[in-house]
């Protein structure tokens, strides 16, 4: 079995079966996710749509994709054909082109909204109330070719457990909200995406349903 494969059987054995594990193939060459692929691993992450534009066409058919990096309006209509999931929605008019888009197609498309949990100013998202902005806006209950599938967020670059523990439980929090004030019925909202090679257990214990996870099972990005 190649280094990726047992990397990825070692994952599994460690992860409660509730969460999905994504493996993030990002700057990875298509090789490796075909070797992923033979241990068994079925949804894979990329952040850039060119990169995994290139690549979605060289692997199994049935790998499932997730956009896990900053999309731009310009380049929705490339991914909205197969896209197994946007995990990176991170405004209205991003949410507003995937519908357009998908509505063309009619596909709905998965979608999960980022927020912004880290004290680092870079990152992308979402607060509570810009969510609730935006739930709350005319229209967005006739966005009928989005499925809010629930959310995403990325915890502070730190050695300071604390805190990442703390950024994970608000995030899980912002969920709780969402879910019982707006999507109660709608079983679809479910997901908390959160949890990269370095953090991903402390995101497990606080209520994780998908970790994405690059570096732990590729390798160290040089990029
Ligand atoms: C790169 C990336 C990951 C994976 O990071 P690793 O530390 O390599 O596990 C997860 N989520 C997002 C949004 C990323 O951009």
């Amino acid at each position: 079995m190649t280094d990726t494969g047992s990397n990825i059987e070692t994952l599994r054995s460690e992860l409660p079966p509730s969460v999905r594990l994504i493996a993030v193939s990002k700057t990875k060459p298509v090789k490796y996710i075909i070797e992923a692929c033979n241990a068994g691993q079925k949804c894979f992450g990329e952040n850039r749509v060119q990169e995994l534009l290139d690549k979605k066409d060289n692997v199994p058919s049935d790998v499932e994709w997730h956009l896990i990096g900053h999309l731009q309006t310009n380049k929705v209509k490339y991914v909205v054909p197969f896209i197994s999931m946007i995990q990176s929605v991170d405004s209205l008019k991003l949410l507003n082109s995937i519908n357009a888009e998908a509505s063309k197609i009619n596909r709905v498309v998965n979608c999960l909204l980022q927020f912004h949990i880290a004290r680092e100013e870079s990152k992308y998202g979402f607060s509570m109330d810009e969510i609730e902005g935006i739930i709350k806006t005319d229209g967005f209950g006739d966005l009928n070719f989005v499925r809010i599938c629930g959310v995403m967020g990325m915890a502070t670059f730190t050695d300071d457990y604390n805190q990442i523990r703390k950024e994970f439980r608000h995030l899980r929090m912002c969920f709780e909200m969402l879910k019982s004030g707006y999507f109660n019925s709608d079983t679809c909202f479910r997901e908390i995406s959160m949890g990269m090679s370095g953090d991903y257990k402390i995101a497990v214990e606080e209520g994780s349903t998908m970790v994405r996870i690059g570096s732990l099972l590729f390798g160290e990005r040089l990029k």
